[in-house]
């Protein structure tokens, strides 16, 4: 094998009741779609240049020297409702490299599947590849995609569809669900072992589960505030999908707003709108607290721990409008808050939401002389930036703050989902085209100028599903 990567395989020293020694199920044709050669360097992977055998080890079919795959366990609360048995239900860890988690995701079924197959399809896989990647251009927290691989098998969704396999590397697969499930099976050295394991991986300064749990908070919250920067609707904020690390992870049903609306759902599964926009801010701590309760049980005293971590909890709102309303000011060139800042903002989203102006593109605008073309009613955004214009004078460099806060690109959903139509028949150009634009998001680039447009009326996508 030429292909060589370091594995360190520490995840598979913990209790073995945290997870299920397995293979990947071999795929009938497997053929690489996508590689990412520099984060395989970041990784010290070497002798990455033999596609076949890219295809055979990231499709599942040949375990890498070194691997030690295996299934996780978790547990979760999706929607609100307590589900004890989850776990990798179509993933396998390979194991970890320079304390990264490489992972095939759809690579069949594992002791955790449940009723499902295991399976992903190209859609979802390129959309995650995509979606991951640039994300992590806009300088966000969250998992990178390493390879795709197309399957050559067919999976059956609402359609016939051709199947895929992603290689997703992340900071840690721990969620939020992970130390749920040993909670709920009063486990204590189990949750123990992976509280240790946890603090060593992400969080080295910290030693107690108080220090842990504020330590967390303070990565989702500064996370949420920024999914919320760039229009960001992650889709299922279940437990599961929660990461302790603070990064992005499991991009599902995810998706970037075109018009601004604080209530925007794009999953078909969100029929209530839980996850929506504005929603994150509040849900995610919901998900704290069930870390938060969680965790309880690694305390001796647990009526003194319930008050301390409460209070954390309730901290966090806070925190959170604390880290928002500052990101939304540097949105319009504002370094240091004063008295009426935020009525100043807040009426410039409540006429984003009025008028449906395209979210990335009125704040993208706002540094040039078009910005009254993102508003149907154009007086009315004239009278708000004459006020505006008044308040940013004097200001240390606010088109700088700008330019360097909002993004020029964004993937849009009609861009992935016409880069997935291509896919399908067999044309990656257009996959090539969005990686390479999306790579330098803050760019103002002519040549990508019509990946800004927000989608015509005919191409616009209403729902994003799971895969
Ligand atoms: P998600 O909503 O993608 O975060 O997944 C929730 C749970 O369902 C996780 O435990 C997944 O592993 C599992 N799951 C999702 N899709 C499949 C599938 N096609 N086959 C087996 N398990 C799945
Ligand atoms: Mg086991
Ligand atoms: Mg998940």
């Amino acid at each position: 094998m030429a292909l060589q990567i370091p594995f360190e395989n520490t995840y598979v020293r913990l209790p073995d009741r945290l997870f299920t020694r397995t293979h990947p199920v071999p795929v009938k044709a497997p053929e690489l779609l996508a590689f990412n050669h520099p984060l395989a360097r970041d990784l010290g992977i070497s002798g990455d240049d033999d596609i076949e055998e890219l295809a055979r080890v990231f499709g599942g079919n040949e375990i890498p020297d070194g691997a030690d795959p295996l299934a996780q366990l978790y547990a979760a609360h999706q929607f609100g409702h307590w589900n004890p048995q989850l776990g990798d239900g179509r993933a396998v860890l390979l194991g970890e490299v320079k304390g990264r988690d490489l992972q095939l995701k759809g690579s069949g079924r594992t002791p955790y599947s449940r009723n499902g197959d295991g399976r992903a399809w190209v859609g979802p896989v390129l959309r995650e590849f995509v979606v991951s990647e640039a994300m992590h251009a806009l300088g966000i927290p969250t998992t990178r995609a390493l390879a795709a691989v197309a399957t050559g098998e067919t999976i059956q969704r609402e359609t016939t569809l051709p199947g895929a396999v992603l290689t997703r590397v992340a900071s840690s697969h721990i969620r939020v669900g992970t130390f749920q499930a040993l909670a709920a099976r009063q486990d204590q050295a189990g949750l123990q072992a992976l509280f240790d394991y946890a603090c060593e991986r992400h969080y080295p300064d910290v030693s107690d589960p108080l220090g842990f749990l504020k330590a967390v908070i303070a990565r989702q919250a500064s996370l949420v505030s920024q999914w919320m920067s760039v229009g960001f609707i992650h889709g299922v904020m279940n437990t599961d999908n929660c990461a302790i690390s603070g990064e992005t992870i499991d991009y599902g049903p995810c998706a970037f707003m075109d018009a601004y609306h604080p209530m925007t759902v794009f999953s078909s599964i969100d029929r209530t709108g839980r996850y929506a926009y504005a929603a994150q801010a509040d849900i995610i701590v919901w998900n704290m607290a069930q870390l938060a309760t969680a965790l309880v049980l690694l305390m001796p005293d647990s009526d003194l721990a319930v008050e301390e971590f409460t209070k954390a909890i309730h901290a966090m709102p806070d925190l959170l409008q604390e880290l928002w309303s500052q990101t939304l000011l540097r949105k319009i060139g504002i370094r240091n808050a004063r008295k009426g800042d935020s009525e100043l903002s807040a009426s410039l989203l409540q006429m984003m939401t009025d008028q449906g102006a395209d979210f990335t593109n009125t704040f993208a605008a706002l540094g040039t002389d078009t910005a009254q073309d993102q508003f149907v009613d154009r007086d009315a955004f004239e009278s708000w930036a004459r006020t505006w214009r008044n308040r940013i004078e004097g200001e240390d460099d606010p088109y700088g703050v700008m330019r360097a806060t909002n993004p020029v690109l964004i993937p849009r959903n009609h861009r992935i989902e016409q880069m997935i139509q291509a896919a399908v028949t067999g044309d990656m150009a257009p996959f090539s085209r969005l990686m390479q634009a999306l790579s330098a998001p803050f760019d103002d680039t002519s040549e990508f100028a019509d990946l800004r447009r927000p989608p015509l009326e005919n191409e616009r996508v209403r729902a994003t599903f799971c895969g």
